[in-house]
């Protein structure tokens, strides 16, 4: 039961936390970290604050009852000895210890008592009690021999009992005497405390004032404190509002802390980011702008010329219109290319994901670029090392594929060859493009993914490439969490090898 009870103890614990945290945060004044430092700060600052005013005035009571018991102690003393050495006990009528009880009395604003060992009151101060019976635990114990004192902080008295003894010789055998203390009677008296209380009073009036001084300076303090905490955030705030409102490009820097420093370079780095991805937005525009209007500047030229001409012979006319068809065609490829990479550029989700034999795949597309490869004279090898079957996009692999061979044909010598691999481990299933071609510069080989890139643009216009083929095909091979890599020497010829995991991996 008991674990069972902890369990739902702890559990409430917790829940009461969580509602108090939410409480709090749904308080606006409280989420504002101006506000928590300052409260941390007086708080941190008034706590030593008010428990040394606690502290002090406690202190000062404790040692002032005790100061006070001690000197009444001493007194009560003396005035006992008197007592026995006049009988006092006996007769009350001896002036003398008479006045020093009186003194006694007023000098403590209290009341002494003289109780005898019958418990009866001899003497009272006041006068009320004599020669009453006095039966209480403090008298008691003291006629046994044993002081008590009492301080009733309520009632601002102390109380206290001394017993009144007389030394007493006892014959302890034939020539021996002992000395022994009897207690004959007890003295209590109840003294006021209203002197330590007045002290008191002034004393905490004072520490109040020193107090309220103290919380003064420390408001003044914790604002101060604030403001020079906060003012490093409110630094960068106003510089992200700048940058968001386009005034300045220029990277944020608030070094007056760490943190501020922080904040400010991973801005940098986004911005950074952004602006990259704003530059190959816009060139990425103008690119796709410039290569849709070449061909229909070249159309136009063509048909121009037609037009401003009469009597055009059929021939002529027929060369011109077979350009301007070509130029249409071209035109057509590279929307044809643009929505591909369009497509590729959606998520992963877009992926239309099957099991597909990846040799039937490169079969067939090598069956129908072998037309284009007997056109240019080149050799088309296939090898398969192994049987693969892959969890992929038959679509985006097969653009893939024909785009890597479609350049190997494209960008080959005559008499040469390309030669396509296809082999597997465990995880993954490799293809391997290699040509015996012109090859790509080494400075070119960074740059061969990017949208529009050729190296020579003239050359790859003449052979209808539009300069999106591998951007397409790096877009395909990333889609299926694959990699792809190119090595090449200038004149003697290009290997592309794509590597994609046989089963496919979701995001
Ligand atoms: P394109 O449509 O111009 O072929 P790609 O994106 O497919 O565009 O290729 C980009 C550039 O990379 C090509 O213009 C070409 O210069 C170079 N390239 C691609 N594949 C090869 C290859 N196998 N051999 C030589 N150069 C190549």
């Amino acid at each position: 039961m008991f674990p069972v009870n902890l369990f739902t103890c702890g559990l409430s614990g917790v829940w009461g936390i969580t509602l108090l945290k939410d409480r709090i945060h749904n308080i606006i004044f409280l989420r504002s970290l101006k506000t928590r430092i300052f409260l941390i700060l007086l708080i941190v600052g008034l706590i030593p604050c008010v428990s040394m005013r606690y502290a002090i005035l406690r202190n000062y009571e404790q040692r002032a009852v005790s100061v006070r018991t001690s000197d009444i102690t001493t007194q009560l003393r003396i005035l006992a000895n008197h007592l026995i050495t006049y009988h006092y006990l006996q007769d009350t009528s001896y002036e003398v210890i008479n006045a020093e009880l009186d003194q006694l009395s007023n000098l403590y604003d209290g009341r002494v008592m003289v109780i005898n060992n019958d418990l009866r009151v001899v003497k009272d101060t006041y006068g009320i009690s004599e020669n009453k019976t006095m039966i209480s635990e403090e008298v008691v114990r003291c006629i046994k021999g044993e002081s008590t004192n009492k301080y009733d902080k309520d009632n601002g008295y102390i109380e206290m009992t001394i017993p009144i003894t007389e030394t007493v010789r006892f014959e302890d055998g034939p020539q021996e005497t002992v000395e022994k203390e009897v207690v004959r009677g007890v003295m209590l008296v109840s003294a006021s405390t209203d002197s330590i209380r007045v002290t008191m009073d002034i004393l905490s009036r004072k520490a109040l004032l020193v107090e309220i001084i103290a919380i003064i300076v420390l408001f003044v303090l914790s604002t101060l404190a604030v403001q020079a905490l906060i003012r490093p955030f409110e630094k960068i705030t106003e510089a992200l509002n700048k940058a968001q409102e386009g005034y300045t490009d220029d990277p944020i820097s608030v070094t007056d802390c760490l943190e501020t420093e922080h904040i400010g370079d991973a801005f940098n780095r986004v911005l950074g980011r952004m602006k990259l991805l704003d530059d190959s937005r816009q060139e990425f525009v103008s690119n796709v702008s410039h290569e849709l209007k070449t061909p229909i500047t070249s159309m136009k030229v063509l048909a121009d010329s037609l037009i401003s001409q009469r009597d055009v012979p059929i021939e002529l006319y027929q060369e011109f219109m077979t350009d301007i068809a070509k130029e249409i065609e071209r035109e057509d490829k590279i929307i044809t290319d643009l929505l591909a990479l369009v497509k590729m550029d959606r998520t992963a989700a877009d992926l239309n994901i099957a099991e597909v034999d990846i040799n039937v795949l490169v079969e067939l597309i090598m069956k129908r670029l072998r037309p284009i490869a007997q056109k240019r004279d080149v050799e088309l090898v296939y090898e398969s090392v192994r049987p693969v079957t892959a969890a992929v996009d038959e679509v985006k692999m097969t653009l893939v594929i024909s785009n890597l061979v479609e350049n190997a044909v494209k960008y080959n010598k005559e008499h040469g060859w390309v030669k396509v691999t296809l082999d597997a481990d465990h995880q993954f299933f490799t293809i391997e493009v290699a040509d015996s071609g012109i090859g790509i510069p080494a400075e070119s080989l960074d740059h061969i993914y990017e949208r529009f890139y050729r190296v020579d643009k003239s050359r790859s216009r003449e052979i209808g490439g539009t300069g999106l083929g591998l951007a397409i095909t790096r877009s395909a091979v990333l889609m299926h969490r694959g990699s792809i890599r190119v090595e090449s020497v200038e004149e003697e010829g290009t290997v592309f090898r794509v590597r994609i995991p046989l089963s496919y991996i979701p995001v």
